[in-house]
């Protein structure tokens, strides 16, 4: 148990080894809404890369699948992904599958767990075989192969070469990925609910997820699935952030149902900045960019990069880079007008590789920045990415918790795969190209476990009474939500609070003020008003179920960030500039209570020991690139 000291009032620390209860609900009595029952075998909430991946897997398996998802599945945030996908595959020079792990682990500055990296990189060069296999247009090399390209922090020979590991469809990866995944996906049978909108899991009282309930978007009508199984892929929340390179829909949804079931979520506080967000819109522009030769400067023209990681350079790892960028802009040497952002050259580089390889971003910059890449640089400023925490879980993809005493106890009935999940493998800071390869590798391995874990048309247990409460006491609370602050408003102070008191560089006085804003957000709430109080096609109320899902993932974030007293990958306190291995080396748990708008801050400890007997538990060093 972690002396989980905190300065918010509102955080305390967890009872030695036991997870705090699940608040008891009152029953539900707002308006009766008909409600329209499925049941399968499996119901998989998402359809992104991971959630389409498991949708495949557990079709295969000859269950009774389900596939929900509150957009189509090929515009889920996936489909931006540009760079590539890792999978030590050796095609542009030698690879090792112990080099990927190697890479990964430090990349995750000693938080990922070593079993499940292990797991992830073994995997991954069949994982990559088998998406090309099903038609993944994989851009290629000379003799036919899939083109690799560098990336950030990937490595040969344990840190001392250059690895060339990053798969890659040009700049479309994510496209040509999501795109093909659907297609097996059709191909196989599967029965996939569209625009449907997930509000909240059903849980009995054993703590067995038993399904989900769901508002039918376009006629407004509810959906209750039952499930022996149900699988979270509902992707990361990054537009808990002002400016994010994520999709409007990257809400966190999956992991704010995890929290209001009485769940954890884990290491929150290490949210991903990507050093090229294009100044302004925070438009991605892919690490790829630099991977083709792309190179950073400062207003002096110094490629600053040079100083920071005499090594790597522009290709160190992107805590590190983002990092760089904000000293030099914070010293006076950012560019622009207001000395506030850098500049990313590919002007220096063939225009038949920019089109051969770049060409979305090429566009992307046109679009964003006014910029023809051939000729003048890209304005990019460092921009939230990607958040390596969320739901706990096993390489299996079954989602723990922390009970009687036992840090690794498996939830029965629920899993969650993606960028929903920390299984951990990216630790504190993920590896570009490392989160495509995550998907596909824990999306196969869900579907495994889910093919041993359920028979094929097993008898459903009856629901426990008032199965739906949760969920639509929530929707009637916001259907009838007639107080005076529109959720826009509370949404931008969420968002505006994110950005400024829990970014790239943290002290112990800014996040206190953190705490202290983002939970005046969270209790502002209680007077938010929806304005339609239709069910059909009503965006003011889904954005409402957005933002109630965004904020209490912003809290935990930030009371997480405030609790850990040292710096690790993305999380860096100036006020406690090094890493502490002795005493930080775990995982942060955090729960909510709603009603009592409070956060439960517990930890468990790291996994310190690989999958097999081939490779050794990697041992913390200091991390230079
Ligand atoms: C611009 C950009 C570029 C990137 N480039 C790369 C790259 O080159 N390489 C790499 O490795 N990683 C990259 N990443 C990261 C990577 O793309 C993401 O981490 C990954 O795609 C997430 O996939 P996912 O399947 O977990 O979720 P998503 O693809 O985000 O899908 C989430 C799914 O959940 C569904 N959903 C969510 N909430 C609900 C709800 N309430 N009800 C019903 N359905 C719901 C959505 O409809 C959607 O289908 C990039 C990310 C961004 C933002």
């Amino acid at each position: 148990m972690a002396k989980a000291a905190t300065t918010s009032r509102k955080t305390k620390a967890a009872e030695a080894g036991s997870a705090p209860k699940r608040p008891a609900r009152p029953a539900y009595t707002g308006q009766a809404y008909p409600i329209t029952d499925h049941s399968f075998d499996v119901v998989i909430v998402g359809a992104g890369g991971a959630g389409l991946r498991a949708t495949v897997g557990c079709a295969q398996a000859g269950l009774k699948t389900a596939c929900i998802t509150k957009v189509f599945p090929t515009r889920s945030h996936t489909v931006a992904a540009q760079g590539g996908i890792s999978a030590s595959l050796g095609n542009m020079g030698e690879d090792d599958w112990r080099w990927h792990m190697y890479d990964t682990v430090k990349g995750s500055d000693w938080l990922g767990d070593q079993d499940a990296i292990e797991y992830l990189v073994r995997n991954a060069p069949a994982a990559v075989y088998e998406l090309e296999h099903w038609g993944v247009p994989f851009s290629r090399t000379e003799e036919g192969k899939i083109y690799q390209r560098p990336f950030g922090g990937m490595t040969t020979h344990f840190g001392k070469g250059t690895a060339q590991r990053t798969c890659a469809a040009a700049d479309r990866t994510g496209h040509a990925i999501l795109h093909t995944l659907y297609g097996q996906a059709l191909r196989n049978d599967t029965e996939f609910f569209i625009e449907y909108f997930a509000i909240d899991l059903i849980m009995d009282d054993e703590g067995r997820c038993r399904g989900v309930v769901a508002l039918k978007m376009d006629d407004g009508t509810i959906h209750r699935f039952r499930a022996h199984l149900v699988i979270l892929a509902t992707g990361g929340y990054g537009r808990a952030y002002f400016s994010a390179t994520s999709a409007h829909t990257c809400t966190g949804d999956g992991n704010a149902m995890v929290l209001r079931a009485g769940l954890p979520l884990q290491d929150m506080e290490f949210v991903q900045f990507h050093p090229t967000g294009i100044y302004g819109s925070g438009c991605l522009i892919t690490e790829g960019a630099r991977g083709e030769g792309g190179y950073l400067t400062n207003s002096e023209g110094e490629r600053f990069m040079e100083r920071y990681a005499p090594s790597a350079k522009d290709l160190a790892s992107r805590d590190v880079v983002s990092r760089s960028m904000t000293i030099e802009i914070r010293e006076g040497r950012g560019v622009g007008k207001n000395k506030d952002h850098i500049y990313l050259h590919l002007d220096h580089l063939d225009p038949k590789i920019l089109h051969e390889r770049l060409p979305g971003i090429s566009e992307s910059a046109k679009i964003f920045a006014g910029v023809d890449v051939t000729k003048e640089p890209i304005p990019v400023l460092p921009t939230v990415h990607y958040n390596m925490g969320g739901i706990p879980t096993n390489y299996h993809g079954e989602v723990l918790t922390k009970h009687d005493g036992n840090p690794d106890h498996v939830v029965p009935g629920l899993m969650a795969i993606g960028e929903a999940a920390c299984v951990s493998v990216h630790g504190a800071n993920r590896l570009g190209s490392n989160s495509l390869i995550d998907l596909v590798v824990f999306g196969r391995a869900a579907g495994l476990r889910a093919a041993e874990l359920v028979k094929a048309g097993d008898k459903h247990a009856d629901l426990p009474a008032g199965s739906a409460d949760l969920a639509l006491t929530r929707l009637d609370r916001f259907r009838n939500a007639r107080g005076a602050t529109p959720t826009a408003e509370l949404r931008l102070r969420m968002q505006r609070t994110m950005q400024s008191n829990c970014a790239v560089f943290r002290t112990g006085e800014v996040l206190e003020e953190g705490q202290k804003l983002i939970h005046e957000v969270w209790a502002g709430a209680a007077d938010i008003g929806v304005t339609d109080r239709s069910l059909v096609w009503n965006s003011d109320l889904i954005e409402t179920l957005e933002f109630d899902n965004l904020i209490t993932q912003a809290v935990v974030t930030m009371e997480g960030a405030a609790n850990r007293k040292e710096s690790r990958g993305a999380h860096a306190r100036e006020d406690f500039p090094e890493r502490d291995d002795k005493e930080w080396m775990k995982h942060t748990l955090a729960w909510i209570d709603e009603d009592k708008k409070s956060v439960t801050i517990d930890y468990r400890p790291v996994h310190t020991y690989t999958m097999s007997n081939d490779i050794e538990y990697i041992e913390p060093k200091a991390r230079v690139y």
